[in-house]
């Protein structure tokens, strides 16, 4: 039996039409950057995020970009964040000319370790970066502690997690400000790229609305140097519809979360700590000879994929950085031993099955 890693056509087969006709609905309005359907989108997702406000972007990754500039990162500055995350947090820091310091994960959940964090603080930090990594939130309480002992805004890397939550408070409502990414593979996909900021604070919330929009304060009046980064009239018509069935879509990823819960042997398994609702994103698990894992899943039509083997210090980009293998033996270690399975709404009983039986089949041979 095959079973594709993931399959979005799958995911969104019972509200296609409704997608179309929403497109469509753009399409003949004529109107596609900056309009009703955004408005709408961010009015009707800012309850998801737990803020007051949530605006647009063009992506993750900017949404990341114009959070931390915001709340006041600028270049020469030093920004917190985990070394076990999608390279695009890094990419965020860097593209405001801020340095990236890391401070290395948990070892079971993989987020930042607050034990950690102070450590990794320096005179020049600006803001910390927690990632909910794979759905699940960072142990945010000692994070926020440590941050207002310091005066350091938090922004929290919500692009894996959107409606986890931590002591029952949606992800994305305890910093600063939070980043979501809307890239179609994320919970909450778009048919292309798209993101957003959310923020309770209204003057973080007015500086990301001028920034996206070329730093204008007004019609053709640019107060300060922004960016084109605006999510468009389409994606947020999609999104609409998609936020819908986003409830439903996390129950149904957390049941198949479950059920590889009770069947995998001789695996370790994703752990959701206390206090934090889990996604689920990614499902990923860990084994000592996770390259012949992966290998031996694929020969038996099993789609999976490393997320992340290389750890953002040792990521060529950032050789200038100057850090090598041994920093970060966590995020070294996880990058070597992680290999994220098939989860996703749609995902039927006797696929996720087969994905069961073939790591019970290779871990009986070859051990845990
Ligand atoms: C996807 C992702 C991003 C980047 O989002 P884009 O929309 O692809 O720019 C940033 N951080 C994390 C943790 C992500 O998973």
């Amino acid at each position: 039996m095959q079973v594709p890693f993931n399959a979005i056509a799958v995911q969104d087969a019972a509200i296609l039409d409704e997608i179309v006709a929403a497109m469509t609905r753009v399409a003949q309005r004529g109107w596609f950057v900056l309009g009703e359907e955004g408005d709408a989108f961010e009015r009707e997702f800012a309850p998801t995020t737990g803020c007051a406000h949530a605006l647009g972007v063009g992506n993750g990754t900017d949404a990341i970009r114009l959070a931390l500039e915001a709340v006041g990162v600028a270049a020469g500055d030093d920004v917190v964040t985990v070394p076990m995350t999608a390279a695009f947090t890094g990419l965020a820091i860097s593209m405001l000319g801020a340095r990236p310091v890391f401070c290395d994960v948990e070892p079971v959940t993989l987020t930042m370790d607050p034990a950690k964090l102070e450590a990794a603080i320096t005179p020049r930090t600006r803001a910390i970066v927690p990632v909910h990594l794979y759905g699940q939130c960072a142990d945010l309480e000692p994070i926020l502690a440590i941050a207002a002992r310091r005066g350091i805004p938090v922004v929290e890397d919500v692009a894996q997690a959107v409606g986890a939550q931590y002591d029952g408070r949606p992800a994305g409502s305890f910093g600063a400000a939070s980043s979501f990414s809307f890239y179609p593979t994320k919970n909450l996909g778009a048919y292309g790229d798209g993101g957003a900021v959310a923020t309770n604070l209204d003057t973080v919330a007015d500086k990301v609305r001028r920034l996206r929009n070329g730093g204008q304060s007004q019609r053709y009046r640019h107060v300060e140097l922004g960016v084109n980064s605006r999510l468009d009239e389409l994606q947020a018509a999609v999104l609409r519809v998609k936020l819908g069935v986003l409830p439903a879509a996390t129950i149904a990823r957390r049941v198949l979360a479950a059920r590889y819960d009770e069947g995998l042997r001789g695996v370790q398994i994703p752990q959701a700590a206390a206090r934090r609702r889990h996604v689920y994103h990614l499902y990923a698990i860990r084994h000592p000879q996770r390259d012949v894992l992966a290998s031996a899943l694929a020969a038996a039509g099993v789609g999976t994929i490393v997320h992340y083997p290389i750890p953002l210090h040792l990521q060529p980009m950032y050789a200038s950085l100057g850090l090598a293998r041994g920093a970060f033996p966590e995020s070294e270690r996880a990058g070597d031993e992680l290999l994220s399975l098939p989860l996703y709404p749609g995902l039927r009983p006797e696929q996720q099955d087969a994905v069961i039986e073939a790591v019970n089949a290779f871990t009986a041979q070859h051990g845990g």
